[in-house]
């Protein structure tokens, strides 16, 4: 069991806005680990108390049918209604707030990352307006760190803390493609279309871990990748620029974050993320679905069987970025 977690106080330096809906689309479709034996015990407390059998599985609370065992139908969590907020375990209990020990590359030390989860359902609509979070102890994971990419991990959060970035400016950037102010790279467009267009989604989405919040969310998306076989869409101009703006932090928080550690590049995380951005854009860019479809994708790609699912070999990743697939002599955009 890992119990790689740092004690740390937040103090108001960064104001972190945040109000919960109530969905109860988090505690769907994601892994709630348990830390340790003190957490164990919590839980298999509450779970006694509510009469619920093997609470725990593989060191983290056990899902069934992609729904945390203690969540009720209503969407209410039957441990805090219960036995009260301080009875749940620890992440449940700092939700929406994730904590991080950045651990850097070697010799050059680590710092602590504090902020919201940009794939809580509600975050695109309080991220700037909502509450401040309440300052507190909170504790820290140390996810892996991105073997030797803290400058490209730093690059693409500075590149998206700039008040200018746009999705196609940073899409750009990432293909090395150039494009006019408001335009997709043509050929990273016309391969995420066709590339999109060609995959079967249903596996991923038919998978029980998966949840029913999580598929509703993404399945607007994937039903409408099929229309884009004859070639991609602009990037809409109807798209606000306060949904843009809202796409943009989420990404930058999940690499701020290091929110995907499974997938080992993080230029080819970013494009990933930027690629649900444009699915999304896509498929509806009105601002509920489309704050909806890219929670989701945010949400999905924690799933290494999405990432999979979507590209996890080297050389379907290459081609997306650049056109050119490894050991062929010409470029296949
Ligand atoms: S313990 Fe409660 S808050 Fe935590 S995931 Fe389960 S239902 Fe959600």
């Amino acid at each position: 069991m890992s119990s790689q977690r740092t004690h740390i106080t937040r103090q108001g330096n960064a104001t972190l806005r945040h109000r919960c809906t109530g969905c109860g689309g988090c505690c769907q479709g994601v892994r709630i680990p348990v830390y340790n034996d003190q957490e164990r015990a919590k839980v298999e407390r509450a779970a006694a108390h509510l009469d619920i059998p093997d609470p725990i599985q593989d060191d983290a609370l056990r899902m069934s049918k992609g729904r945390c065992v203690f969540l009720a139908d209503d969407n209410r969590c039957r441990i805090h209604s219960s036995l009260g907020p301080s009875a749940k375990p620890i992440p449940c209990l700092q939700f929406p707030l994730i904590a991080i020990k950045a651990q850097s590359a070697p010799n050059t030390g680590s710092e602590f990352r504090i902020g919201i989860d940009p794939a809580s359902y509600g975050a695109w609509q309080s991220w700037r307006e909502g509450p401040p979070l309440p300052d507190g102890p909170i504790v820290a994971a140390s996810p892996p760190a991105p073997g030797g990419q803290d400058r490209v991990e730093a690059q693409l959060v500075a590149m998206c803390e700039d008040p200018q970035a746009s999705v196609p400016g940073l899409l750009s950037v990432l293909t090395r493609e150039p494009a006019p102010r408001g335009v997709l790279p043509p050929g990273f467009a016309k391969r995420w279309a066709s590339h999109l267009s060609s995959i079967d989604f249903e596996p991923f989405l038919t998978n029980e871990g998966v949840g029913p919040n999580l598929r509703a969310a993404l399945k607007p998306v994937t039903a409408s990748a099929c229309k884009w076989a004859s070639g991609p869409l602009p990037w809409p101009d109807r798209l606000s620029s306060n949904d843009e703006a809202w796409a943009i932090e989420a990404i930058r928080r999940t690499i701020f974050l290091r929110l995907l550690p499974q997938i080992p590049n993080v230029s080819a995380a970013a494009l990933l993320l930027l690629g649900g951005v444009v699915a999304a854009a896509w498929t509806d860019p009105r601002p509920e679905p489309f704050n909806r479809a890219i929670t989701g994708w945010q949400r999905a790609l924690r799933f290494s069987l999405f990432w999979q699912t979507l590209a996890s070999d080297r050389e379907t990743m290459v081609w997306l970025g650049t056109g050119q697939r490894p050991n062929s002599a010409g470029a296949a955009s």
